[in-house]
């Protein structure tokens, strides 16, 4: 039976990223970033493989093709790779996002921002950039600059092979999100946020959201910076746990939000996709104020059904669609 093109490059990607995590020794999502880059370059990065692995990688890079590979086909290939090396090195926060919540956001964002100006983007958390470039990947507006944020060397890297392979302009910033931020406000925020408690409670008092005793959490916090970094006007799209409004320090929150922002929306998503109810995450959609801007007239509020369910879930996108067209 023939290979799809995602499993042609997929096991490309693969076979080229094991022989060179055995000549680097270093581990396979290292070696997929470094396959990535050879690919990317059309050359053979590493000088310290030998002449018979360089003819190796050289044939197998020409059956790719690379160059003439739709961008969703690279996308998806890439993300089985970094899937099998998250796999044997397991590190909580650092999850990609999935093709089903990037897909749901991309459909979200395109009912949002129809404009055909020039758009800038933003992802605070952008890890291996896999949410970011499926969004882009689906996006009718062409015209977007975007900027990714990460502490991880490993995954920015990773998001910058991507990018590259798929024509996006990305700028990136390997840093702690958290410490200031030299870029200019942008239009739209989409990220999934890392869960948890910020160690650094020394920069955490650089925000209103710090918490009044201990620890603050650290997606409040990555919260206020991407509204800080938002123009007025522009829209945040955040996965955040279901329980956010429910927390200790989440009466802070809404007043900050309740200031700062116009909340759109809380799009609850199937439990199905999580290890358990408790890891359930949210989609919550906000709109910075801006002089001019009405709040909506209603929050849109739902739980999405299982993407088997697929007539629940055209009644949930024709209720999305309705609650476009009487707020938007
Ligand atoms: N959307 C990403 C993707 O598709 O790969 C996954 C995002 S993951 C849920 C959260 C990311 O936040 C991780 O990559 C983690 O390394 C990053 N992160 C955690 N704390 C951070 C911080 N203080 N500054 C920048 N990035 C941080």
């Amino acid at each position: 039976m023939m290979n799809s093109p995602v499993e042609t490059i997929f096991y490309i990607i693969d076979e080229t990223a094991t022989i060179l995590q055995e000549e680097l020794s270093c581990t396979y999502l290292e070696a997929v970033a470094e396959t990535g880059e050879n690919l990317f370059q059309d050359d053979i990065l590493q000088d310290e493989v030998s002449e018979v692995t360089k003819k190796r990688l050289q044939k197998s890079y020409e059956e790719a093709n690379i160059g003439e590979q739709p961008n969703e086909t690279i996308r998806k290939a890439f993300q089985f790779a970094i899937l099998k090396g998250m796999k044997e090195n397991v590190q909580p926060n650092h999850q990609m996002t999935p093709d089903s919540l990037g897909l749901f956001i991309s459909f979200l964002v395109n009912k949002f921002i129809t404009t055909e100006k020039q758009l800038t983007v933003l992802d605070p958390a952008i890890g291996t950039g896999n949410l970011l470039t499926t969004v882009l990947n689906q996006m009718a507006n062409s015209n977007v600059h975007s900027i990714g944020v990460e502490i991880d060397e490993v995954l920015i890297k990773l998001a910058y092979v991507g990018a590259n392979l798929q024509k996006h302009q990305l700028e990136l910033f390997n840093q702690d999100s958290l410490e200031p931020l030299f870029i200019d406000p942008v239009d739209l925020v989409l990220s999934d946020l890392p869960i948890g408690y910020y160690p650094n409670d020394v920069r955490a008092q650089d925000y209103e959201l710090q918490a009044k005793e201990g620890h603050s959490f650290a997606h409040h916090l990555f919260i206020e910076q991407s509204i800080k970094h938002t123009k007025g006007g522009g829209y945040l799209f955040f996965i955040v746990p279901n329980g956010l409004f429910e927390s200790t320090q989440s009466q802070q929150l809404h007043e900050y939000l309740h200031k700062e922002v116009h909340i759109q929306g809380m799009l609850q998503l199937p439990t199905s996709l999580f290890k358990n109810e408790k890891a359930g995450k949210s989609i919550l959609i906000l709109q910075k104020k801006k002089e001019g801007i009405k709040p909506p007239k209603e929050i849109l509020l739902a739980t999405l059904p299982s993407l088997m369910k697929q007539s629940a879930v055209e009644d949930i996108l024709a209720k999305i669609d309705g609650w476009i067209k009487q707020n938007k």
